[in-house]
């Protein structure tokens, strides 16, 4: 009996094979050029940059969310094996290539078994999202357990990363007090690049609030920028999500979340501090600490947001990551605002190599959302700052070649760095910080939002 059972087996073992009977083992198979994706390892650099680092940790992701398949990393000081995905600059024979990349450029090919992907600067990771996105997911809708991929080039062959043609979620990422010559100190004392100047768009904002336009105070607060950022709305200096009357604006957050999208707040200020409270909160008094603390718990009370996180230590990009992995989870749409603080705090006590950290830090997430973006399509990007801080001016005579003015805000422009679906209306013009509410809402609704003045 024992032996007719092993035969039945072995008959039925080898009619699978040549296809007698559906090889269905109830597991999805991706198989990339006929090699099963799920055996896959990847490859990066020993000690890479954090280009290359952050685009292996969203590509990690994505095909974890995507596809369901936890791939395993390792730098390139391991041994080869025959089943490689090689991101950036690794010491395999494969990831040479003497293709010249032009900005917005990316390798994505098969060489043997190995997949290679490399980009020009950030767009590393255009190369890992469009493995995914263009070359798998679109023939995921099979009935097949086997999804057959042969799409894949087995030459290097430069390819230009294109974004969605709309946009579902937005990110906004806000460097409180980052001023143009902020990013530029920062820039000639160790950071090389910041690397919103490799986005494809940058142009300026205005920052003034109603006290500034009422011709009260010189400049704005955070609490007036932040609320024009998320309700479109110009306001009173120390109001948090209230028009000039007082009565109570819808913020962009608050929007996003009534069309069902998963919202969230992330900040290395305390969460009542102005920027997040535009977010969050709708009151006359930015310093009324216990009003606001008391709006933000009723929020998290009714599970009216999905992450939100203040005071966040030295790791601002290990914050970034877990949110925006967070409310990304099956396909959600989603809004996040993201600040770094201590860009202000630190000009206003004109501590110069703290500045510089800040913004280092700052630049630091910015890099793992832009490789995030490049993974997520669907996804704007937008970095500016609320304020100038400090006056900060160039003087080639103090040790950080440049030197603070004041002690309080300016009224001067900042910088608007995007990248993604319809962020092309910030490129190369001046935009109001009220116009940056506008664009974020037409990700959750077309009706019109904020105010319909042109500042
Ligand atoms: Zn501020």
């Amino acid at each position: 009996m024992k032996r007719f059972l092993s035969l039945l087996m072995a008959i039925v073992m080898l009619s699978m094979c040549f296809g007698l009977v559906a090889c269905d083992d109830g597991e999805r198979k991706i198989l990339i050029n006929g090699e099963n994706l799920a055996e896959y390892t990847v490859v990066i650099p020993e000690g890479c940059d954090t280009i290359t680092q952050y685009a292996s940790e969203n590509f990690i992701f994505l095909v974890k969310e995507a596809l369901g398949i936890e791939l395993p990393v390792v730098t390139d000081a391991t041994s080869p094996t025959e089943k490689e995905i090689l991101i950036g600059e690794t010491n395999r024979p494969e990831s040479k290539t003497a293709v010249e990349l032009k900005n917005g450029e990316y390798l994505l090919f098969t060489s043997g078994e190995k997949i290679v992907m490399k980009g020009y600067g950030i767009y590393v990771g255009g190369a890992c999202g469009d493995f995914v996105n263009i070359h798998i997911k679109p023939k995921l809708n099979t009935n097949s357990n086997k999804i057959k991929i042969d799409s894949l080039p087995d030459k290097p062959v430069a390819c230009e990363f294109k974004f969605t043609s709309s946009y579902k979620n937005v990110i906004l990422m806000i460097g409180d007090g980052m001023g143009k010559q902020h990013i530029k100190m920062a820039e000639v004392n160790g950071l090389g690049e910041f690397v919103g100047r490799s986005f494809p768009y940058n142009g300026s904002v205005t920052t003034a609030s109603l006290s500034v336009l009422e011709e009260e105070i010189g400049w704005t607060d955070s609490a007036a920028a932040a609320t024009a950022m998320a309700t479109g709305h110009k306001t009173y200096n120390a109001y948090l999500g209230l028009d000039g009357n007082g009565d109570t604006l819808l913020n962009v957050r608050e929007l996003a979340r009534s069309k069902g999208a998963k919202t969230a707040v992330v900040t290395t200020d305390v969460i009542t501090g102005g920027t997040p409270a535009g977010f969050l909160c709708h009151h006359n008094n930015r310093r009324d600490t216990e009003i606001l603390q008391s709006q933000i718990d009723e929020i998290i009370a009714n599970n009216g947001i999905d992450y939100i996180k203040g005071s966040v230590g030295n790791d601002l990009t290990k914050e970034t990551k877990s949110a925006l992995e967070t409310i990304s989870a099956e396909d959600s749409q989603f809004f996040i605002m993201i600040e770094e603080a201590y860009i202000d705090k630190y000009s206003e006590a004109h501590e110069y190599i703290n500045t510089i950290n800040a913004v280092k830090r700052f630049n630091d997430s910015i890099i793992y959302a832009a490789e995030f973006v490049l993974c997520h399509p669907d996804t704007a990007l937008i970095v500016t700052a609320d304020h100038e801080t400090g006056q900060l001016t160039p003087n080639l005579n103090m040790g950080s070649k440049y030197e603070f003015k004041t002690y309080h805000h300016t009224n001067l422009n900042v910088s608007v760095f995007a990248m993604g679906p319809g962020t092309e209306i910030f490129n190369g013009t001046t935009v109001d910080n009220t116009d940056i509410a506008k664009f974020t809402a037409l990700a959750y609704s077309n009706e019109a939002f904020g105010d319909s003045k042109d500042y």
